[in-house]
């Protein structure tokens, strides 16, 4: 867990655009140094990336950048990607890789111009081909795989809710599972909305049943993949979610060895 440890260590780096590592054959980034973490959050739809990562962002203070919330921006701009990007999110398919650098270097360029240092990316890479351009242009110091039960996936993409006044997330998913042939239960409360927030819930429009089994298929297929490329590199760290958020947060401060972290801080100060 040393190495976890280094890497928690407060540092800033400055921004690069990945678009080039697109386009371009050898564009490495310069040495990292004095920078902030640069974390990824791996896991299967519904598996809970995004509360996560973005708990975590705001524990250590550094953006969260979840390439899926890039898209649903873009696709609610009505530019000129927008039909295209609905029809193919709609499906359940995987945008193309140049759109997804296109709009993840604007995000980190965007970011840089308000001083912004280290992320954690969420759903991003999610192709190998992604994986190796992120690899050619800046340093990755922790890949975080999250996992869930498969019986709890489906339903917890189902019963996820946004409220579209605050913005806030939330699931209306009560998970129960039977512990069967030595394999304990599980369970997971629902994550309630205020009721300010009841009647303004809406529900992602690929949060189907039909969508989210393809995208559980093309994870399996186009995605899984980048947990090996991650852990051949020594850089995955294999989490499985012991429940919902009040068993498993404490549980993954303790596997990030963060739990102390805010003691850490002090004495290092
Ligand atoms: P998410 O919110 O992460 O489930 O992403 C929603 C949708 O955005 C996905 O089903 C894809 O269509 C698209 N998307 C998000 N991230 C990526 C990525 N890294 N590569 C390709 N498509 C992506």
């Amino acid at each position: 867990m040393a190495a976890i440890t280094r890497l928690v260590k407060r540092t800033t780096t400055p921004f690069y655009s990945l678009a080039r590592g697109f386009s371009s054959t050898n564009t490495h980034a310069p040495p990292s140094q004095n920078r902030n973490i640069q974390w990824v959050f791996l896991g299967c739809p519904g598996v809970g990336k995004g509360t996560y990562a973005s708990r975590l962002c705001k524990f250590l203070g550094v953006p969260h950048i979840a390439t899926g919330d890039l898209v649903r921006h873009e696709l609610s701009s009505n530019g000129p990607l927008s039909s295209q990007l609905s029809e193919i999110v709609n499906q359940g398919q995987l945008v193309s890789d140049e759109i997804i650098m296109n709009l993840l270097s604007k995000r980190l360029a965007d970011g840089q111009a308000k001083g912004e240092s280290g992320f954690i990316l969420d759903g991003f890479p999610r192709t190998i081909k992604q994986a190796e351009i992120l690899e050619g242009v800046t340093d990755i110091d922790l890949v975080v795989n999250l996992k869930l039960r498969e019986e709890a996936l489906l339903a917890k993409c189902l019963g996820r809710r946004t409220c579209s006044q605050c913005g806030g997330n939330f699931n209306i998913a009560s998970i129960d599972i039977k512990g069967e042939n030595g394999a304990p239960g599980m369970s997971m409360a629902p994550l309630l909305p205020p009721e300010h927030c009841m009647s303004k819930l809406i529900t992602r429009a690929d949060d189907t049943e039909l969508v989210v089994k393809e995208r559980l298929r093309i994870y399996n297929e186009l995605s899984q993949p980048v947990e090996g490329f991650y852990r051949s590199r020594g850089k995955l760290l294999e989490f499985e979610l012991p429940g919902g958020i009040p068993e498993s947060w404490p549980k993954l401060l303790q596997a990030l060895n963060l739990d102390d972290y805010e003691e850490k801080q002090s004495a290092a100060a």
